[in-house]
């Protein structure tokens, strides 16, 4: 017999309207998700599962064994809410002043759940084992890494892992999924140059650090377009640049700091290289001296061809062919779940949140942003159906 995943799924969607509205208005920041993983540990314990808590400080892993040995698949979900003033007149907007799930991070962690609920009720059919990750800190400095180095990949040693996003370009009802780079890799930069501070009268005697910047700045633009592949995407841009306090006295030193972004994980680790070329080269033709700091935050993220190719197939025999959209376009914002993506194969699918009609028009970080509740069994249905159908292909 097929399992009714969507019926299974809607079965259950007044508990999980339920608990989205409660993880809701608790929102917590990075790392302080301990109400969260609290909430989301007690429901995990009472449907049975192995959990596992203080993974990465307030990370939450839960595991679902099957009858019969097999593969592991893992399904991950956020947990980090943003420090922002929500805007809202529904009763189940944020409680916490200055704090709020305006990234959607509340409806994946309820499709998680969601999912570990309807693979529990269907335990029997269920062929190897199911891992459910809750992650912490993803707007801030990335709860994925020090979760995979704390072991949440291994024991059992996890073959595919499965995430995804609310998309608020794709419209409610539908998904989309997409093949290679879905999301950007992120790096900060941060440039001081040293210049000779004096009368801005006598230019010739002094180092300009404002003119060495200015310069530095129009050619890392340069960079981007003539020095990497333009069917390569990459983005750098400088959002700050600060010198100087006055009208006539040319300032000692400049800073500058920007984002660096791209989709391919080796042009990533190059674009380093051809930004201190620039610096050097510039610093040293007027004499000034410098510090540069790039650091490496987000990798690209990657979903694998043959797990997406799969995974769309999945997808396509719950939600019909229409729902289930080929996505072409990568975003430039960055997303940790690209560290699971560098370890195992998976996929990061797009959870459509587009819907005029229920003023789900806000983009993510907005603070009037919400989700559309009414999918949140269908969603968890999804996920549950992709991890059974993975166990036993
Ligand atoms: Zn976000
Ligand atoms: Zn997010």
């Amino acid at each position: 017999m097929e399992i009714p995943w969507l019926e299974s799924g809607q079965e259950i969607i007044e508990e999980l309207i339920t608990l989205r509205r409660q993880l809701h208005q608790h929102p917590e920041l990075g790392y302080e998700e301990n109400r969260t993983a609290e909430t989301i540990a007690k429901i995990l314990r009472d449907l049975g599962l192995e959990v596992q808590t203080g993974v990465a400080k307030t990370g939450v892993v839960a595991l679902l064994k099957g009858k019969e040995p097999g593969k592991t698949i893992a399904l991950r979900g956020d947990m980090d809410a943003l420090p922002l003033q929500e805007i809202s007149d529904k009763p189940y907007r944020s409680k916490t002043s200055g704090k709020m799930h305006a990234c959607g991070h509340d409806a994946h962690m309820t499709y998680v759940i969601g999912a570990a609920m309807l693979l529990k009720k269907y335990q029997s059919r269920l062929k190897g084992n199911v891992k459910f990750i809750f992650q912490p800190a993803e707007e801030t400095t990335g709860g994925a890494k020090p979760m995979i180095e704390e072991g949440v990949l291994e024991n059992p040693r996890v073959d595919a892992v499965l995430g995804g996003h609310v998309w608020p370009d794709t419209p409610t009802g539908s998904i989309e999924v997409l093949k290679g780079p879905v999301m950007a890799s992120t790096g900060q930069l941060y440039l001081e140059i040293y210049g000779k501070g004096g009368h801005a009268a006598r230019p010739h005697e002094n180092i300009d650090p404002i003119l060495i910047g200015q310069e530095i700045l129009q050619r890392l633009q340069s960079l981007s377009s003539r020095m990497i592949d333009p069917l390569e995407n990459s983005v750098i841009s400088i959002c700050s640049f600060q010198a100087g306090e006055t009208y006539n006295v040319m300032p000692e030193k400049a800073v500058l700091m920007g984002t660096i972004r791209t989709l391919n994980n080796e042009l990533r680790l190059e674009i380093p290289g051809k930004i201190e070329k620039i610096v050097e080269n510039v610093t040293s033709y007027y004499g000034a001296t410098y510090s540069l700091n790039i650091t490496h935050l987000y990798p690209a993220t990657i979903n694998d061809e043959n797990f997406t190719t799969f995974a769309s197939a999945s997808a396509k025999k719950l939600l019909g062919k229409e729902q289930v959209i080929q996505g072409n376009k990568p975003s430039m914002a960055g997303e940790d779940f690209a560290f699971y993506l560098e370890k195992v194969p998976g996929t990061f699918l797009r959870i459509g949140n587009y819907n005029q009609d229920k003023g789900l028009v806000y983009n993510l970080h907005n603070p009037h942003f919400d989700i559309d509740e009414a999918q949140l069994g269908k969603i968890s249905a999804l996920y549950a159906k992709i991890a059974m159908d993975f166990l036993t292909e």
